[in-house]
Parts: C-alpha cells; sequence; structure tokens
C-alpha cells in the first residue's frame, strides 16, 4: 500500500441552513477490499439540497453531500478483483448494506432490511459519519463500486449514479420497450433521464409537464408527444393511453386524474416524492386493475447494468459544468428548476 490519504478537501454545509463551504474531511485509509477513487466530477442531487438544509430531519452536521459521483481509481487495497487503479469507476447513494438479508441477496441492496449505509449523511459499521462526493476522494468498498464503461466520458456520466438509476429501475421492472406507452411526469434531473431511457429501450414516450416551455428539449431527447398538465384537456385527450406513467416530481399530483390517464393493467410509479401524504379515489385503482406503486433508486447489480444500457446506447446526462464555489448559487437555481438538466461540480475546483 502506498500513500494513505486521511484528509482530503471536499465542500460541506458545516450545519443546517449555512451555506456550504471549502473544508477539509478524513477518509478511511484503503482498507483490503477497498478502492481509493480519485473524484473527477460529482452531481448535484435535488435530495442532496433537503438533506443539506435538514429537510427530513436529523441531518450529520458538517455534511458533504454528493452521490452521484464519477473518478479514477487511484489504490485498491489487496483483496479487490474488480478494480484496478486507472479504472473508470462510479458511486450512488449507498457505500454499504447488510449483505444478508433477503433484500441484499436478491441484489435489492437499496431495500435491504438490515439498513443499508448512505454515500453521506449516514454512519458506517464503525459508526463513522459518511461523507459524499463533494470532495477529491472517496474510499469505498469495491461491492459499491461501478464500473463507468469507455463509451461515457465521465460528466455526463455522474448523473446516472442517482438519476440514471431511478428511473432505469422502474421502466425496466414494468417493462418498458417496445410496443408500450410510457408517460414521464416533469422534465428536471430525473425527467430528462426517463426520456432518454425509456425511448432507448424502445417504448413511445409522452412528457407530461406543467408547460410546453421545454417541449424542444423534450422531443429532442427522445419523446415523441408532450402535453401541459396546465391544460384540462390534456387528461381527456389521453385517457386510457399508457402502459406505464413515471412520476419524476415531488408535488403533490391530482392523482385520480393521472390514474385515469393509464389502460387496464397500467402502472403509475412514483419516483419523485411530495412531504405530504396523498389521497386518491380507490375506485381510480379498482376500474382497469391499475397499480400504484413507488421506485427507489436501483440495486448495485442493476446500477452496472444501466450504466452498460447507457453505454451501449450512448446515453448521458445532460450536465452544466460548475466550480466548487457556485454550489451554492447552483442549490438555489435547482429549487427554482433553472437548471437543463443536471449541475455536475469539476472536482478539480474543490
Ligand atoms: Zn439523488
Ligand atoms: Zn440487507
Amino acid at each position: 500500500m502506498t500513500e494513505q490519504i486521511t484528509t482530503v478537501s471536499a465542500y460541506a454545509a458545516p450545519a443546517p441552513d449555512a451555506p456550504l463551504e471549502r473544508t477539509t474531511i478524513p477518509r478511511r485509509a484503503v482498507g483490503e477490499f477497498d478502492v481509493l477513487i480519485d473524484i473527477k466530477y460529482a452531481g448535484i442531487c435535488h435530495s442532496d439540497i433537503h438533506q443539506a438544509r435538514d429537510g427530513w430531519g436529523e441531518g450529520i452536521f458538517p455534511m458533504v453531500p454528493g452521490h452521484e459521483i464519477a473518478g479514477i481509481v487511484a489504490e485498491v487495497g489487496p483483496g479487490v478483483t474488480k478494480f484496478s487503479v486507472g479504472d473508470h469507476v462510479g458511486v450512488g447513494c449507498m457505500v454499504d448494506s447488510c449483505r444478508r438479508c433477503e433484500n441484499c441477496a436478491a441484489g435489492l441492496e437499496q431495500y435491504c432490511t438490515g439498513g443499508n449505509v448512505g454515500t453521506y449523511n449516514a454512519l458506517d459499521k464503525n459508526g463513522e459519519p459518511t461523507y459524499g462526493g463533494y470532495s477529491t476522494h472517496i474510499v469505498v468498498d469495491e461491492a459499491f463500486t461501478l464500473r463507468i464503461p469507455d463509451g461515457i466520458a465521465l460528466d455526463v456520466a455522474a448523473p446516472l449514479l442517482c438519476a440514471g438509476i431511478t428511473t432505469y429501475s422502474p421502466l425496466a421492472h414494468w417493462k418498458a420497450g417496445p410496443g408500450t406507452k410510457v408517460a414521464v411526469v416533469g422534465l428536471g434531473g430525473l425527467g430528462h433521464m426517463a426520456v432518454k431511457i425509456a425511448h432507448a429501450m424502445g417504448a413511445e414516450v409522452t412528457v407530461l409537464s406543467q408547460s410546453l416551455r421545454k417541449k424542444d428539449d423534450g422531443l429532442r431527447l427522445g419523446a415523441e408527444h408532450y402535453y401541459a398538465t396546465s391544460d384540462d384537456a390534456t387528461f381527456e385527450a389521453l385517457a386510457g393511453r399508457f402502459d406505464l406513467i413515471l412520476s419524476t416530481v415531488s408535488a403533490p399530483l391530482p392523482l385520480d386524474k393521472y390514474l385515469g390517464l393509464l389502460r387496464t393493467d397500467g402502472a403509475f410509479v412514483n419516483v419523485g416524492a411530495p412531504e405530504e401524504p396523498v389521497s386518491l379515489s380507490l375506485f381510480s385503482v379498482i376500474a382497469g386493475r391499475k397499480t400504484l406503486a413507488g421506485s427507489g433508486i436501483g440495486g448495485i447489480r442493476e446500477t452496472q447494468e444501466m450504466l452498460d444500457f447507457c453505454a451501449e446506447h450512448g446515453l448521458g446526462s445532460e450536465i452544466e459544468l460548475i466550480r466548487a464555489d457556485q454550489i451554492n448559487e447552483a442549490y438555489e437555481r435547482v429549487l427554482a428548476s433553472d437548471v437543463r438538466y443536471r449541475f455536475v461540480i469539476d472536482a478539480a475546483t474543490i
């Protein structure tokens, strides 16, 4: 083992609601099955902002957000078999799980009943806080490290580690493909990846957005149709149309209206979650044997499958590359939906 990096540069929120600022954080020494990653890019996910501002409560501060990480392997532990120095790799929302429960055994670590370990704002198995991707280096067990294929540049690959897998997993589970009609609600960080991936899977894609403001983008990214949900005529025109509706928005939706857009046996799947409970008439799912479901990120095996799929189809995220000192400004722009479609931090500026 060569030099052990224990202190690295990072951008952290020192306290809830405090702006992020440059600091240093500890990284553990490279263990037997660990990979040391020289981070090149980190995406900014909406949930980074929620957590840095303690929207979900009980956050661990100082907090270094970032779970859309792309970089290059700088060192490997003696037991590592999957990776070598120089490999392009990524890290998503988890860095560990119990590895024993039914879900872990099935490759569904995101639903680990023993509690998986978040990439940041969590405690690892030794009780140490985890720090995310807004930093220059990270040490991760190879079992939670993904290979980024050569076909995808690292900057546009970073957002795939959360936005990509969060949309790929339900599209794959509910079998989006040739002959299926998929609607994507919301064209933001998640929605734009859903459109690209569903289109690449062969589905006929429709975007349902509040307005037609981003219509040109939606069609360019792979949608065949684009409708404004602010127009009631949309819900009449599209009644009974879709096999799958993927909602990427966190605003509460009138679910009965949206369920009316499904065909018999269709599914409405939430990957964005409003903070408040929602209500609906159960007749909306009884008529037509419909499914109302949710889905969270994806397992490690499926995340690799997603990366390989994206490389095969030439898919990456649409990004705005920023310097680390622009993170706070970027947060405000994300909250104002003013980004097309993902901010990515150039880690060389951290
Ligand atoms: Zn995320
Ligand atoms: Zn588990």
